[in-house]
């Protein structure tokens, strides 16, 4: 099968390598298409280590089963699915609590196990999600379930909120609380992302507001986008952390009691409530996660896609698709 190998950080060669095959529990999918996001980047980047040189990458997909391992009815072949990426163990102390998200011995596509810019992938049956939609909507089912968990985790959604940060988990992030009723303002150094941001509901913050906010989403978790948070978060708020930034935050234990602040982390999700329920919201079409997306590349062009998905102002997608019987 055909599919996108890092080579080297940066460096992007499309090849063949065998195909996967289903093991016990398993379905094998032909890959349709995956989303492009900024952890993704960091693995491009080098930032983020992975185990093997070549390195196939990409964990936001969806796509058609094609063939499925013991255990596993033969009448899910041909289902079209999404996949839940993160492979929790189920028998650590996190998984036992619920918490999947914090596995211990997590297998993440795309990360540590083989990722989605494949023609084909494989991955246990209940991490995919049976689901109808267009592909702009399917490839953010992924991203936006990160969305609704942090939300899920958060309790009440308050009336107005700040995002700091809209790339594409930011933008996915202000159409949820929009589509909530949430009056969203949104701060970012990149204009051309502010103004897709106004475009599904939100407001700009220009630099000079003082303007509070009862919630901050700090989808960065940079030392400079706290800075913004912390400087707009109303005495009793709670800043909502999603970025996975690694250098010291600038909050003193003095402006968190002085403030009376909350400062809740969210990292994915939990299997298998909140898949369970975004896939429920975007199969139906009451949510269409897929208006953040405005660039599609063909995996041929993978190495573009990567180039230039930073300075996109909205979500990146790579078309995958192989002949099935269904499709
Ligand atoms: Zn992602
Ligand atoms: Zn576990």
């Amino acid at each position: 099968m055909k599919a996108a190998l890092l080579v080297e950080p940066g460096r992007i060669v499309v090849d063949e390598i065998p195909d996967p095959e289903p093991g016990s529990g398993e379905v094998r999918i032909a890959v349709g298409g995956v989303g492009l996001c900024g952890s993704d980047l960091s693995v491009f980047s080098g930032r983020w280590s992975v185990p093997a040189s070549p390195w196939v990458m990409g964990h936001e997909a969806f796509g058609t089963i094609d063939a499925v391992g013991d255990g596993v009815s033969t009448e899910r072949v041909g289902e079209r699915v999404v996949i839940e990426p993160n492979v929790a163990c189920f028998a650590c102390d996190p998984c036992r609590r619920g918490w999947t998200s914090a596995c211990v011995a997590r297998q993440s596509v795309g990360m540590n196990r083989q990722g989605a810019l494949a023609e084909r992938l494989v991955v246990p049956g209940r991490f995919a999600w049976p689901i109808t939609g267009a592909p702009k909507d399917l490839v953010c089912v992924e991203p936006v379930t990160v969305v609704r968990a942090a939300l899920r985790r958060l309790g009440a959604t308050p009336d107005s909120a700040l995002v700091v940060g809209v790339g594409a988990q930011g933008l996915l992030m202000t159409l949820v609380l929009v589509d909530r009723g949430v009056e969203v303002h949104v701060a970012d150094v990149n204009p051309d992302r502010v103004a897709f941001a106004e475009r599904l509901g939100a407001h700009a913050m220009d630099g000079g507001s003082d303007r509070l906010f009862p919630l901050v989403v700090d989808t960065v978790g940079a030392p400079a986008s706290m800075e913004t948070a912390l400087d707009h978060l109303e005495v009793g708020g709670t800043i909502l952390v999603l970025g996975l930034d690694s250098r010291p935050l600038p909050l003193t234990a003095q402006t968190l009691v002085r403030r009376q602040a909350t400062v809740r982390g969210s990292l994915t999700y939990d299997h298998p409530g909140d898949f369970e329920s975004t896939v429920a919201l975007v199969g139906d079409g009451r949510l269409q996660p897929g208006r953040v997306v405005t660039d599609e590349y063909a995996l041929t062009d993978a190495q573009a896609a990567f180039d230039r998905s930073a300075s996109a102002p909205g979500k990146t997608w790579i078309r995958v698709g192989v002949a099935t019987a269904e499709s």
